[in-house]
């Protein structure tokens, strides 16, 4: 198969066919942020090789894509090499939420790092760019607030969460030595905790949590104090990020924090989440997890600066929508979530 080059001319056969479209790899494609990734990039045009093995991610969030003539998918574990023709590579195959990736640590690693390198080999054979998405993780439990990208971190090597962070610490070494080795186009984003509609009901994150509990008006779990904070970006602004930051010109490698930098309390979280869904659920603690950052919110003046990029949906609207998807997954009786009932 020849590879288009974007906007350009291809052979396909003997005939030659104009392109105004690029060919993208999406893996992780089938997880929160990659389905709505895949469905943004359809519809400005491209064509999508969504590629994902299904360990956190759900068909269900790919199910409208898939009638669509442009979208492919197939079932790939990246920590194995793949051999395709594309013109753009996002790499979000990871699970993100602490209790996935706490799961089976050693395939944590490994997808972070392995499929680093089986990605970064891809772009480069075929000379095209590769977005990483990395993560506020990379901070660990940040001595400094808000967190700049110049800042290296305070992550624990080997705790529980080292799994993740150092994964995909390791991540962006590779990035950077494939930039300076190669000199390949390599875009890095340090993703800030993000939400909305198709995260995983089950996966233990905070908003996805609070909100299923205050639908079934059940205990809010408050883990310690409540007085951690995190800021919390809505899965659309985060998405036109990524597009952004892939499509700048090939010196502009980041990384860059991507985020919403309004901060707020996990308490003031719950209680706006019982505001807003009128829940008669009460509030209970249970004890705070190992490493668990105090603090987070992304300085974002570099992808305001590159990008032109800035948040525009504030947590209550982005929390409205969330729950709304949440209360529709509970009235469809979906197997997952009547597993998880019964359990
Ligand atoms: P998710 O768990 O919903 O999606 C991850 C997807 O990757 C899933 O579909 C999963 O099946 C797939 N996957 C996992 N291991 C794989 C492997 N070895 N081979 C192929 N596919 C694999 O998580 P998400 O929230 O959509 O996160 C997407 C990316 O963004 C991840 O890389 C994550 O680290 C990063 N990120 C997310 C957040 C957040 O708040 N959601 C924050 C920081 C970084
Ligand atoms: N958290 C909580 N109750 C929950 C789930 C999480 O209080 O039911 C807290 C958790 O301890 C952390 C914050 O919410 O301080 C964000 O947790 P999440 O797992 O969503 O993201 P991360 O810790 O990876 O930023």
């Amino acid at each position: 198969m020849c590879r288009a080059a974007w906007p350009s001319v291809v052979k396909r056969g003997c005939i030659v066919t104009v392109l105004g479209n690029k060919r993208i790899l999406v893996t992780g494609g089938a997880g929160f942020i990659g389905s709505h990734l895949c469905e943004q990039l359809l519809a400005d045009g491209h064509e999508i090789l969504c590629v994902d093995n299904f360990f956190t991610g759900w068909r269900q969030n790919i199910r409208p894509l898939i009638a669509n003539p442009n979208f492919e998918l197939l079932r790939h574990d990246i920590t194995l090499p793949l051999s395709v023709e594309v013109d753009q590579i996002y790499n979000l195959a990871c699970p993100a939420s602490p209790i996935h990736y706490q799961r089976d640590p050693v395939q944590t690693t490994k997808t972070s790092v392995l499929g680093a390198i089986n990605v970064l080999g891809l772009a480069n054979r075929l000379h095209i760019p590769v977005l990483q998405a990395s993560t506020s993780e990379v901070y660990g439990d940040p001595a400094i607030h808000p967190q700049t990208e110049g800042y290296w971190g305070n992550v624990n090597p080997i705790g529980p969460r080292a799994c993740y962070d150092e994964g995909k610490r390791c991540a962006e070494t590779l990035f950077f030595d494939y930039r300076r080795q190669h000199q390949l186009a390599v875009k890095v984003v340090r993703i800030f905790n993000t939400y909305g509609p198709r995260m995983h009901p089950q996966d233990g994150r905070v908003v996805s949590n609070f909100i299923m509990q205050a639908l079934k008006n059940e205990p809010i779990t408050i883990y310690g104090s409540g007085l951690q904070t995190r800021s919390f970006c809505y899965v659309d602004d985060l998405v036109r990020g990524l597009i952004g930051m892939m499509n700048t010109a090939p010196d502009v490698t980041g990384p860059v924090n991507l985020g919403n930098p309004h901060e707020f309390t996990m308490l003031g979280l719950a209680q706006m989440v019982i505001r807003l869904t009128g829940s008669a659920s009460q509030i209970v603690h249970k004890p705070l997890p190992c490493d668990d950052p105090r603090q987070r919110k992304p300085d974002i003046s570099q992808a305001a600066a590159l990008l032109n990029w800035s948040p525009t949906v504030e947590l209550d609207m982005g929390l409205v929508r969330t729950i709304a998807y949440f209360e529709q997954l509970l009235r469809s009786g979906h197997p997952k979530i009547l597993a998880a009932e019964a359990a």
